[in-house]
């Protein structure tokens, strides 16, 4: 932890460049915020990034407008420029959390590159790593109170009495629609492909950490903090 405590020295600590990689479901956001707060470090989203940019009207933020305006896509190299920019940004002192980039092995490259011409690299790569067929199980049994909004399953929390609201003595329930076995399925396997080349980028460089992220949220924070502790020691 001690390249993190250092961070009030100012420049001549190397910021730790973290990814955070997971599925959804699997407590990223959440997790990420503990780290913010536990280390100073700061969530870089790229949605957020571009709209940044864009309203600082800095000149990669004047070309993300430009292809936006036009309904295009924002290419990597703009996307690395408006990173570039925010990294070099005081707040940035004891590094940053990124999230949602890179999406592929060749944005990851490209960021590598970008890192490089600093003299860093990516601290590391953090999976969160989720038992699927126990993630198909949650997100497949909830439903909530139709009337207070407290959150229920089918197999891990029913109401004390069957058809009423713990809560609120409600008697109607929902369920969302996309709340089933199957989408819950096919949202894990789009982020297993997508993010497979990932994990295989940042092993083969050696920065590859995983967590078991089916745990208590504090016990996840737990594992993670230990992690970010020692990489950036
Ligand atoms: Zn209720």
């Amino acid at each position: 932890m001690e390249a993190l405590v250092d961070r009030q020295q100012g420049a001549a600590t190397i910021p730790a460049v973290l990814i955070l990689l997971g599925p959804p479901g699997a407590g990223k956001g959440t997790q990420a915020r503990m780290l913010e707060e536990r280390f100073g470090l700061i969530q870089l989203s790229t949605g957020d990034l571009l709209r940044a940019a864009v309203a600082a009207g800095s000149e990669a933020g004047l070309a993300a407008k430009a292809v936006m305006e036009a309904g295009g896509l924002v290419s990597d190299e703009i996307v690395l420029a408006i990173l570039k920019d925010r990294m070099a940004a005081p707040d940035v002192k004891a590094g940053v959390i990124l999230d949602g980039f890179p999406r592929t092995a060749g944005q990851a490259a490209a960021l590598d590159a970008l890192l490089a011409e600093a003299g860093q690299r990516v601290t590391a790569a953090i999976s969160l790593e989720v038992d699927d067929l126990a993630m198909i199980a949650r997100v497949a049994g909830r439903y909530t109170c139709a009337d207070c909004g407290e959150g229920y399953h089918d197999a891990f929390k029913l109401p004390e009495t069957s058809g009423t609201c713990d809560k609120c003595g409600g008697t109607a329930f929902k369920r969302r629609a996309d709340d089933t076995a199957d989408t819950a399925r096919a949202r894990l396997e789009a982020y297993h492909a997508q993010t497979a080349p990932l994990i295989a980028h940042y092993r083969a460089l050696g920065v590859l950490e995983t967590v078991d992220a089916m745990g208590s949220i504090d016990a996840v924070a737990s594992d993670l903090g230990s992690i970010v502790s020692r990489v950036s020691a």
